[in-house]
């Protein structure tokens, strides 16, 4: 193997190094963010406890306002009794009595049907906090264990973003552009093994997406420091001796 493909792929080694903590530190993001997410909806919830209450509280006051004009009315109609002078005023005042006192008491039995209401929603809520502060302590963890993941890992990463970069110094330019854009391509991984296609055969394929490699690609690696981008995957083929037998 030519200079230039061993320096890649000691480039790559330290690009796969790198990659595995990126990822580590991406899916512990994911989860932070998720759990957070979390928290939000609840949240949320708890948020509208608060209206359903004010809602309920309005309607009982609505209800009050009503009660207490009815009442003044009975109070009203109870003097007009006493003064009611025929059978038959008598009769319709005593009426109009009954008919508040009805309302009054239908009223009153509202208003503890909406006390029952802002009771079962207090019940609802205590449960919604319980879940939220659950939550909470959920995305704090989370977020710990992201916290102690980037603080234990910053030395080793350091290192080896120095080493990477004193690697890529080492790497001519154009090599070093393909294998970074084929490294884009291919999450951190920008060469790929030339692999036999089955044991016994002279076909060779890219080890990453299988594409058949030339012949003159496969000259190109045996006597050349050459650059043999996979015609497939884009990838920069290299070719151990020990799958070149
Ligand atoms: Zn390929």
């Amino acid at each position: 193997m030519g200079a230039t493909l061993e320096a890649l792929r000691a480039l790559q080694d330290l690009q796969f190094k790198l990659t595995l903590i990126r990822h580590s530190e991406e899916s512990k993001r994911r989860d932070v963010r998720a759990k957070r997410h979390k928290v939000d909806g609840w949240k949320e919830k708890l948020g509208a406890f608060e209206e359903r209450r004010l809602v309920h509280q309005q309607e009982i006051d609505g209800v009050d306002l009503e009660i207490k004009a009815l009442e003044q009315k009975i109070e009203k109609l109870r003097e007009d009794l006493n003064k009611s002078k025929t059978n038959r005023e008598y009769a319709t005042v005593l009426t109009a009595l009954n008919t508040d006192k009805a309302d009054v008491a239908r009223l009153e039995t509202l208003t503890l049907e909406y006390m029952g209401q802002i009771e079962d929603l207090s019940g609802e809520q205590t449960a919604c906090q319980a879940e939220h502060d659950k939550a909470v302590q959920r995305a704090e963890k989370v977020t710990r264990i992201l916290d102690e993941y980037l603080s234990s890992t910053a030395e080793k990463r350091a290192q080896l973003q120095k080493d990477y970069e004193r690697a890529a110094d080492a790497v001519a330019p154009e090599a070093l552009r393909r294998f970074t854009r084929a490294a884009e391509h291919h999450d951190g991984e920008g060469l790929a093994p030339v692999t036999k296609a089955n044991p016994k055969g002279k076909e060779f394929s890219c080890g990453t997406c299988n594409m058949t490699v030339t012949l003159e690609q496969l000259n190109g690696l045996r006597s050349r420091d050459d650059i043999q981008s996979c015609n497939g995957c884009g990838s920069i083929l290299y070719l151990d001796a020990k799958d070149d037998e």
